[in-house]
């Protein structure tokens, strides 16, 4: 690839490269991800639950088979594929006070799924639900997992509005403590919590001192705004609201506060790539293919192409398949060849600028006072942050009644006082304040040790993963029998995480379902086995570092200082599910223990 090519294509990439580097530059803070807060201690308060009462019940004493927690959609998955095995006793724990998972929680206005429904929605066919949008509302993906709940029983025995906060294992099962009160032993115990369930806010000075309404987009207040998920949000006709942050949720809620406040001041840091969304109805016709099975092999045909395959036909065919090369880059290390070729690495540089430009020039189009257009441009290569996809965000500042107030140059918003958030040394009176601030992504209560596990020997999780993640596919670790963890660590990924937590629940419950077969007494990994997995995600991992140090930052790099640690299992997903497949045939009985 020469300079001439690449002029060609109407890309002056060291300009580019040099745009993107002040950017990040402008951008990086040295307290990296310390910038953010749980909602713990003070801040305690906004993690309450505003949708459901928590109801006083008495502590459970009793054994269960099998102890699932989380009732999102991984551990449904798992439930439910134990129970059409036959299995009666299962437990689902959640801290949520229903079903749901991410969905329970949120239920902000303008909540959608942004990838289609069609193939996130686990289990269509098994209570006939059909979306009715191409990208569901949250409520309604909130309705079928409920719905799912209630098909397969899951509600008897489901401790929910519980957080359970200790599992030792006594030689047969583990004994479970909770915070509330209860002492239960489990034979199994399924850990599927840690997704995107614990909001995070900014440290911004002067936080604890607003006098008006706060709080993070993942507990709305609607007795505050009025309205529900579609809108109505009457109670702010008369209010002055700003929201800090423009991720994916901060581009679906911004539209429809925009319809109802006094006045929206947006306060963005980073601006977002927002590419075209086209939702709209759909009726079974939409799929053309309805016959039995149709939901799988539709799922089957987007983690094909967001996973690197190329089946003859794209039966989604939407902005995440479109620019599914670029995903496969990211996850794969595949461009169209070998990007250990530099002409390859370029080319595919090139096609991101092209694919960038075009998301800029839409701003553009779209967007009628020329300093707030500028502002609103991306400038950073796809996939340094999660794409987002509106066709209602960039209008939305278009309006008279909404300001964009870019804090780039601050690091943010600089200070809240009793009465509103300053940048720099102005300041914005407002009566409420909502947080689109995002979630400390990936890290369930097992890698906090806010569910403290004791296991084998009276060794402690935390110190089994004391040098970094020790697994066997991600899913056991030895010295903790029967115990299983899903998340994405030492695992594949892929873009639908509702088709990657049903891989997950399929190989965890159909390892539980032979072990119960053989008559063990349970599953263990061996340090060998472990330590073989321990290899083959070294040799396998893509290596990012170089890519995501380039990036302007965000959670997906770890605010800009990401390591070099191989967390993910190269080939991806489909190769993945043949590994397990063989592993359970091969190598399962040697994991199995008998008392
Ligand atoms: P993100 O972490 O993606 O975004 C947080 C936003 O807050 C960023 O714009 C960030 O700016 C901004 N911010 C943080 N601190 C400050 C500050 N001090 N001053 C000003 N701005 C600040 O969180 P989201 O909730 O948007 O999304 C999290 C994840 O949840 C998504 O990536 C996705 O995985 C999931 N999600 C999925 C949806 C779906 O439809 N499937 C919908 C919504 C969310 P900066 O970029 O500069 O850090």
């Amino acid at each position: 690839m020469n300079t001439k090519a690449i002029a060609g294509q109407g890309v002056d990439i060291e300009a580019l490269r040099e745009r993107y580097a002040h950017e990040r530059a402008r951008r990086i803070r040295p307290d990296g991800a310390g910038q953010y807060s749980g909602l713990a201690g003070e801040l305690a308060e906004y993690a309450k639950d505003p949708y459901q009462p928590v109801l006083a019940r008495a502590p459970k004493r009793d054994t269960v088979d099998m102890l699932i927690i989380g009732g999102g959609i991984g551990g449904l998955a798992t439930a439910i594929a134990l129970r059409k095995a036959g299995v009666r006793s299962i437990r689902i724990m959640d801290q949520a006070g229903d079903f749901g998972g991410t969905w329970y929680w949120n239920r902000y206005p303008g909540i959608r799924c942004d990838i289609e429904s069609h193939v996130y929605m686990p289990l269509l066919e098994d209570v006939g639900t059909f979306p009715g949008w191409r990208y569901a509302s949250g409520d309604e993906i909130r309705q079928h997992l409920v719905a799912l709940a209630r098909k397969y029983d899951l509600y008897d025995e489901a401790l929910l509005h519980t957080q359970a906060i200790g599992a030792t294992w006594t030689g047969a099962a583990w004994s479970i403590t909770t915070d509330r009160g209860d002492v239960f032993d489990a034979t199994y115990v399924v850990v599927s919590a840690g997704g995107v369930n614990a909001p995070k806010l900014p440290r911004i000075p002067g936080i604890g001192e607003f006098a008006g309404r706060m709080f993070h987009t993942s507990r709305w207040d609607y007795e505050f705004t009025g309205g529900d998920h579609s809108g109505g949000l009457h109670g702010l006709t008369d209010k002055s609201v700003a929201v800090v942050g423009t991720g994916a949720t901060g581009v679906q809620v911004i539209p429809a506060l925009a319809e109802y406040a006094k006045e929206l001041f947006v306060f963005q840091r980073t601006p977002a790539l927002v590419a075209p969304r086209d939702n709209r109805r759909t009726d079974k016709g939409w799929v053309k293919d309805d016959a039995p099975g149709w939901q799988r092999r539709r799922m089957e045909n987007f983690l094909q192409i967001t996973s690197g395959a190329k089946p003859e036909i794209d039966l989604i065919d939407d902005e995440w398949t479109r620019k599914a090369a670029f995903l496969n880059k990211q996850n794969t290390g595949t461009w169209e060849g070998d990007l250990s070729d530099p002409d390859a690495e370029l080319a595919e540089e090139i096609a991101d600028a092209v694919a960038m430009e075009a998301i800029r020039a839409r701003v553009d189009d779209i967007v009628e006072d020329p300093a707030t257009a500028e502002a609103l441009k991306p400038w950073f290569r796809y996939f340094c942050k999660r794409p987002t996809f509106s066709d209602l965000y960039l209008p939305a500042f278009n309006r008279p009644n909404v300001t964009l107030v870019d804090t780039a140059e601050h690091g943010g918003v600089s200070r809240i006082t009793n009465s509103g958030l300053v940048v720099g040394e102005k300041e914005y009176p407002v009566d409420l304040i909502v947080f689109a601030t995002g979630f400390e992504v990936g890290s369930s209560s097992l890698m906090t040790g806010a569910l403290n596990v004791v296991g084998r020997d009276g060794r402690s999780f935390l110190e089994a993963w004391a040098n970094g993640p020790r697994t066997l596919h991600g899913y056991t670790t030895a010295g903790f029998p029967n115990l299983f963890h899903m998340s994405v660590i030492h695992t594949a990924n892929n873009i639908n995480f509702s088709h990657m937590l049903q891989i997950h629940a399929e190989h965890i419950s159909n390892v539980i379902l032979s072990a119960r077969e053989a008559g063990a007494a349970g599953v263990e990994p061996t340090s060998a086995m472990q330590d073989a997995w321990q290899r083959e995600i070294e040799k396998t991992a893509r290596n990012l570092h170089d890519f995501h140090l380039a990036c302007t930052p965000g959670y997906f790099n770890a605010e800009g200082q990401p390591t070099a640690a191989a967390i993910t299992y190269g080939p991806g997903p489909i190769v993945l599910r043949d590994v397990l497949a063989r592993w359970r045939q091969e190598c399962l009985p040697d994991a199995l223990f008998f008392v």
